[in-house]
């Protein structure tokens, strides 16, 4: 339902935490943030308002600068703490947060469970999250480097290319703590261009006293963020030039 996304130099709990408040009014059931450390991504989340999410973060918070947040409406499995966002792929590699619904998530999940991927919930989301593992394992498998952004670019098309639905999508990688991917068809993103930080989220809200120029993401693009760049991907025409927008000119 809200998606919020933060790379940067400041400390993204808190901001991830704000951003969702900012979100909360298009109604949601179950809230949560994921944090990278620099060598893993932690995840906290929770059924129930932010503010409830918000109080098991500040119980035990997390430190880095790159993460990701989500305020669920669920389609798919119901409302627990479980099935809330982000969800993880694999052993931990991959963390995401979904808005949309995947309808071949069914025969996607067996396939993937046949393959010896434990999903952990209900969700149609989650089969990304694995997919994406799946899919990373793949390019290992041909020789691609853990060090090279274009190997996970790459897993992120594939598995992109296998999802029937609509997906708002952000995503984190373990191995590579200063990127953020995210990819759109049918609900919306919009990424806030900063100075040495990128934000992105579904709707200007939490964006608005951070930045004015945002970059709205098309259906069928990927965008690669780092603190300083935008790459932005579309699947069939390959890299965009980004038209970076104002907001009091869109709003
Ligand atoms: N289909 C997903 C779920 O049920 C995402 C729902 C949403 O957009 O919040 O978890």
């Amino acid at each position: 339902c809200g998606i919020v996304g933060y790379i940067g130099h400041r400390p993204a709990g808190p901001l991830l935490i704000k951003g969702l408040q900012k979100l909360e009014y298009r109604g949601y059931d179950s809230a949560g943030v994921a944090v990278h450390t620099g060598s893993d991504i932690e995840v906290r989340k929770k059924k129930g308002r932010v503010m409830e999410m918000a109080a098991l973060y500040k119980s035990s918070p997390i430190k880095g600068s790159v993460g990701i947040g989500h305020t669920r409406w669920a389609t798919h499995g119901e409302t627990n703490d479980q099935n809330s966002h982000p969800h993880v792929g694999g052993n931990g590699e991959v963390i995401i947060v979904h808005n949309g619904v995947i309808e071949n998530y069914a025969s996607l999940r067996s396939k993937l469970q046949a393959l010896g991927y434990v999903f952990r919930t209900t969700t149609d989301s989650e089969t990304i999250a694995h997919l994406l593992s799946h899919h990373l394992e793949e390019q290992i498998k041909l020789g691609e480097s853990l060090d090279d952004t274009n190997t996970y670019l790459k897993a992120v098309e594939n598995t992109l290319s296998k999802l029937k639905g609509t997906y708002g999508l952000v995503i984190l990688f373990r191995e590579l703590p200063d990127v953020m991917i995210a990819a759109r068809l049918g609900s919306p993103l919009v990424i806030g261009v900063g100075k040495g930080e990128h934000f992105i989220a579904s709707d200007a809200s939490p964006l608005i006293g951070y930045t004015e120029e945002v970059i709205y993401l098309s259906d069928h693009e990927v965008a690669v963020l780092t603190r300083d760049e935008v790459e932005v991907f579309h699947r069939d025409e390959g890299q965009q030039t980004p038209s970076i927008q104002t907001l009091d000119q869109v709003s």
